[in-house]
């Protein structure tokens, strides 16, 4: 198969979607891969290293899309990259289509055959291709955390471990899966009182068991999260409710009664958020004040550690590449009911339930 990969264009976005050591693999099991030119720089990867892989370099992203079976990416398609959509594409990428009505649209009228990252999903309900970008951005979240918390960022001036004699910060994170357990255990270690609020009550029960330290679980409903809310200095948004719209479960009334410098950071905002009053931002302008309270909803956090990252979703999509790459796109969904789980769009068809529901639309 020709697999082509290029350079991501979304804001600040340095991640690339395969290591030249992934490249290696599929060439040398027959696979054709070219490489847009300078795809890999971000993330500390040369043309050079590709091409000693086995990749051919091309220099315009219309080249690379138009003459490959499969498209390999990292974020999904921006409006600029809209034309090279097509009926025959295989594009396997993140998408969060319910969060994105225009390009859910476009994806069916081009008929391009689309399979979200975030939506392969194995028996047991993980998704192991979010996994390891969910644990980048929920170890990520405390840091740029604790950054807004500090006067000179905005914030209240909050010391998130506090120090002996000091009440330490309290951190809120709604939502106790991958983000969630990643967000605890950085904010737990650097001394923080930390809020886990989830709705799986076998979830809570795991992480009572796992972590350690000044930290306090709670069910989810609408009492413990206003009361957690209040008085949070900084809340972290980790819902997730796969391929769906997340549910909006912080209200604007609530965000209106929280400290003055106190910081939201809505890691769900991919799928929407589940905070009212967020909105997408990019690591260019990555927040915004709403009553006093310092908003973060920048979509692709780990873009901003790229090397760290691309190694994390190569390790787990490359499988997943070599399945599509080796069998076809029909006979690897046919014997594999996760990657199945994947597929979005098939020839101008939505084919996942959430997305639909999400614009009432046909599935
Ligand atoms: P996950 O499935 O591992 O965890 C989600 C958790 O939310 C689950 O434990 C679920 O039970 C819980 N939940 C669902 N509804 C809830 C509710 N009403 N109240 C409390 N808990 C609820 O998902 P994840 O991998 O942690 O991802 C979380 C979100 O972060 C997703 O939207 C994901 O796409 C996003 N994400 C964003 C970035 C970014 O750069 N912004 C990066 C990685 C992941």
């Amino acid at each position: 198969m020709v697999i082509g990969i290029p350079r991501e264009v979304k804001d600040n976005e340095y991640r690339v979607a395969q290591t030249p050591g992934g490249v290696s693999l599929l060439v040398q099991r027959g696979h054709r891969v070219i490489v847009q030119a300078g795809a890999g720089e971000g993330s500390g990867f040369s043309d050079r290293e590709y091409e000693e892989a086995g990749a051919e370099i091309l220099s315009s992203a219309a080249d690379v899309w138009t003459r490959s079976e499969m498209i390999v990416k990292v974020k999904e398609p921006l409006p600029e990259e809209y034309p090279f959509l097509r009926p025959g594409l295989i594009l396997f990428t993140f998408l969060h289509l319910a969060a994105d009505e225009r390009l859910t649209h476009e994806l069916l009228r081009r008929g391009t055959t689309a399979i979200a990252y975030e939506t392969v999903e194995l028996s047991d309900g993980r998704l192991p291709l979010l996994v390891p970008m969910s644990e980048v951005a929920g170890r990520m979240a405390v840091q740029v955390g604790a950054h807004y918390l500090e006067k000179s960022h905005g914030g209240r001036g909050k010391l998130l471990g506090g120090i002996p004699g000091v009440r330490p910060a309290d951190v809120v994170i709604i939502g106790g899966g991958t983000v969630g357990i990643n967000a605890a255990k950085i904010a737990l270690g650097m001394g923080a009182h930390v809020t886990i609020i989830e709705k799986n009550p076998d979830r809570l029960r795991y992480l009572d068991d796992v972590l350690s330290g000044n930290l306090t679980t709670l069910a989810s409903n609408p009492r413990n999260i206003e009361d957690s809310v209040r008085v949070a200095d900084l809340v972290i948004g980790a819902v997730l409710i796969p391929g769906a719209r997340a549910p909006r479960i912080v209200k604007k009334e609530l965000v209106a009664q929280m400290k003055p410098g106190s910081v939201i950071l809505d890691v769900a905002v991919d799928q929407g958020g589940c905070v009212e009053t967020i909105r997408p931002t990019t690591h260019s302008q990555p927040t915004y004040l709403v009553d006093g309270v310092i908003h973060y909803g920048v979509t692709n956090m780990p873009g901003a550690v790229p090397r760290t990252s691309t190694y994390g979703l190569s390790n787990a999509t490359l499988p997943y590449i070599l399945h599509l790459a080796d069998l076809g796109f029909e006979e690897a969904v046919s014997r594999d009911r996760a990657l199945a789980k994947g597929v979005n769009a098939y020839k101008g068809h939505l084919t996942h339930p959430e997305v639909a529901a999400a614009f009432g639309l046909e599935y």
